[in-house]
């Protein structure tokens, strides 16, 4: 008999890396133990196919089992130096689209941190796949790096719905959208902004938007008071790890990577290669990444009774991992596994969440696009390298657009405008972004005068990248330099 045909979901189990098979081999025997409806199929990835030369770290019968499947359960993966380059996590959560990361963080019972007590139970939703993590980068000129902040309104709209999705799937009552949209207007403002169109549609959650580092600073005030928190890609990395330290650490914290075909669950620690194969490592971050799979396929009941075993496992406090254990009071993963399966069919005091299916709304295959009504070519950003001062290059830059369809509105240095002269001082470097407004805005694409643009620029200076600047519907599509009229 197959799983299908036994009631049973097959899983993708990828064991990973250092403590990975030891904390994966616990789990697996927990939910066996427990009667869960899932079977495993293992496949590699990682360090050892790395070492055979998988530039990906993660081989082809592994990514096509994980299409087959759709659900995975991770271990970690090392990104050995010398063996490749990419990151094989990354790989997995790039070409499977697992663009909701869902990192819960909660009280443990028995787990105490200067916080225990506080009530901390919130739910950290954080966009994967897009922002700075897109790792598009250039060395503009060898002294400046640019990493391309890349977000897009479906994007924003997918995370921000799976952000409530999961606030009514887990019971919920508030959402908190965090950005740093006060900085950067067009890209974390946009975030802010699809929040505010897209939250009407769950009127029964609370709603509010928080500036990213006021976040920061609330999560070790008040962590009590955050429900769901939705955020890019870079904050949430950094904000879901201070979170998890405020409930005992990355050792013990699970987390979701999920997409509209495929959903991956992990561990958030790492392969731990100090205690690695000794038998030491402590499974409960694993097992409650099993515990969110499980609820994810709809098996609410069992997941119900390993995360009440785990409870109980932890508020009695025999037979911990060294890591939860006063110095040298700790067991191995083996006893531990041991005392949660004892404990299968025990009720803590700890209630679990009343969980439902998580509903994700699922995203059209065609390339997205938004067309609007009117769209204007007003100018165009040169960035030229040069170790000209700013006013010698400003003359010289007005008298190369003198007899052009452009004229010279301005010329910033990292985001200040320092030519027409601001007052203010700014240390100079090889790196000027020079904007030329056109005369006449067009509705073209004034693909000849910018031609003729660049090549009395290049004559000068080297450039090494231009933008256009338009304007959307009446809407200028472009940030104004620090002092820009
Ligand atoms: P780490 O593997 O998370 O380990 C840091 C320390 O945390 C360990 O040395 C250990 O502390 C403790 N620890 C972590 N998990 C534990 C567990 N389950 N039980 C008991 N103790 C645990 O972080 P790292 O050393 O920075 O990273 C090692 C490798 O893992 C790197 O190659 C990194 O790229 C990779 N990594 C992978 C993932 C992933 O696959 N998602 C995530 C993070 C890192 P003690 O030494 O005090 O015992």
């Amino acid at each position: 008999m197959n799983a299908a045909s036994q009631g049973k979901r097959t899983i993708t189990a990828i064991p990973g890396d250092g403590i990975g098979p030891e904390v994966m081999h616990a789990t697996q025997r927990i939910l066996e133990a427990a009667g869960a409806p899932v079977v495993f199929e293992t496949a590699e990835a990682g360090a050892n196919a790395f070492r055979k030369g998988i530039a990906t770290g993660a081989p082809r019968e592994t990514l096509d089992s994980i299409a087959t499947n759709g659900i995975v359960l991770k271990g970690p993966l090392e990104t050995p130096v010398g063996f490749g380059e990419k990151s094989a996590n990354v790989t997995l959560r790039k070409h499977f689209e697992l663009y909701a990361n869902i990192r819960p963080v909660r009280e443990l019972p028995g787990i105490r941190t200067p916080f225990t007590g506080r009530g901390i139970d919130l739910v950290i939703v954080r966009e994967n796949v897009e922002d700075v993590y897109a790792g598009i980068e250039h060395m503009q000129t060898p002294d400046v790096a640019q990493c391309l902040k890349l977000m897009t309104a479906p994007g924003c709209e997918r995370i921000i719905r799976a952000a409530f999705a999961v606030a009514v799937a887990e019971g919920r009552k508030a959402v908190t959208c965090a950005t740093k949209a006060n900085i950067m207007k067009l890209t974390e403002g946009m975030m802010k902004r699809v929040f505010e169109r897209v939250g009407p549609d769950y009127p029964a959650i609370a709603q509010d938007h928080i500036i990213i580092d006021n976040c920061a600073h609330q999560l070790v005030l008040a962590p009590e008071r955050f429900d769901v928190i939705v955020t890019s890609n870079m904050n949430g990395d950094i904000i879901s790890d201070l979170a998890a330290g405020l409930v005992g650490g990355l050792g013990i914290a699970p987390s979701a990577n999920l997409g509209d075909r495929v959903a991956m669950f992990e561990a958030v620690h790492g392969s731990a290669p100090q205690i690695a194969g000794k038998g030491l490592a402590n499974p409960t971050a694993l097992l409650s990444a099993a515990v969110m799979l499980l609820r994810h396929i709809g098996a609410f009941a069992v997941a119900e009774t390993i995360e009440q075993a785990l409870f109980i496992t932890l508020a009695e406090g025999r037979n911990l991992t060294g890591d939860l254990s006063p110095r040298g009071h700790g067991v191995g993963t083996a006893a531990f596994t041991e005392q949660v399966i004892q404990n299968l069919g025990r009720t803590s005091n700890a209630a679990s969440r009343a969980y439902s299916a998580l509903s994700l709304t699922p995203w059209p295959d065609a390339t997205a696009h938004t067309e609007p009504a009117t769209r204007e070519l007003v100018g165009l950003d040169v960035f030229v390298e040069s170790d000209a001062t700013a006013a010698a290059l400003g003359a010289a830059l007005e008298a190369v657009c003198a007899d052009t369809a452009f004229r010279l509105a301005g010329i910033s240095n990292r985001g200040v405008q320092v030519h027409p002269p601001t007052g203010g001082y700014t240390f100079l470097v090889d790196h000027f972004a020079c904007r030329f407004l056109l005369r006449a805005p067009t509705d073209g694409d004034a693909t000849d005068a910018i031609a003729d643009l660049l090549a009395r620029v290049a004559a000068r200076y080297r450039w090494m990248h231009i933008e256009k600047l338009q304007r959307f519907d009446g809407v200028e599509a472009f940030e104004r330099a620090q002092g820009e009229g």
